[in-house]
Order: C-alpha cells, then structure tokens, then sequence
C-alpha cells in the first residue's frame, strides 16, 4: 500500500498533471497536496519536480508563479477565462 505522497510520486512520473487533478484524485483540499508535492520536491532528488506555469489558452500569456495555489480566472491581457492551469511533472 502506497502513501499518498509515494502515489504523488507516481502519478506525476507517469504524466504531467495539475495540483487541482490530483486533488480531484484523492478527494482532497488542494492546500493539502501542494504540502504533499513540496515535500515530495524535497524527496525525489535525483529526480526533479518540473513545473510549467499557468497560462492563457487563448493568447498564451504566462503567468508568474507568484501564487501556486489557486489558478488566475481571467487574462489580464485578453480577458478571457480560458486558463490552463500549472502543470507539474517528476522526470
Ligand atoms: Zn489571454
């Protein structure tokens, strides 16, 4: 039986996935995984957690990493809603 940080581990070698679907995956808060995958950065060496930031679908404006948590809802350079959010990945 895997932990849940080993299952972490495993989910984000296989593919890349955001903090959100993994949340959705283990039904839990997203406060609780992003505590989970920064212990697992700290955990995989020499492997690496690779992050893509969030950004905009519609014009691929990219936002900062400022904040990891939640996803920006809106563009701030077109104004649409359509964001994809970060995606993060073990390699
Ligand atoms: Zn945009």
């Amino acid at each position: 039986m895997l932990t849940r940080r080993e299952e972490i581990v495993q989910l984000l070698t296989e593919r890349e996935s955001s903090l959100q679907a993994i949340a959705n995956h283990f039904r839990t808060d997203l406060k609780e995984i992003l505590e989970d995958v920064q212990h697992v950065e700290q955990t995989i060496r020499p492997k690496k957690l690779m992050r893509k930031p969030a950004a905009c679908k519609s014009c691929g404006f990219p936002f900062k990493e400022r904040n990891r948590i939640k996803t920006p809802s809106k563009c701030p350079r077109c104004r649409k809603e359509w964001i994809q959010p970060a995606l993060f990945r073990i390699e």
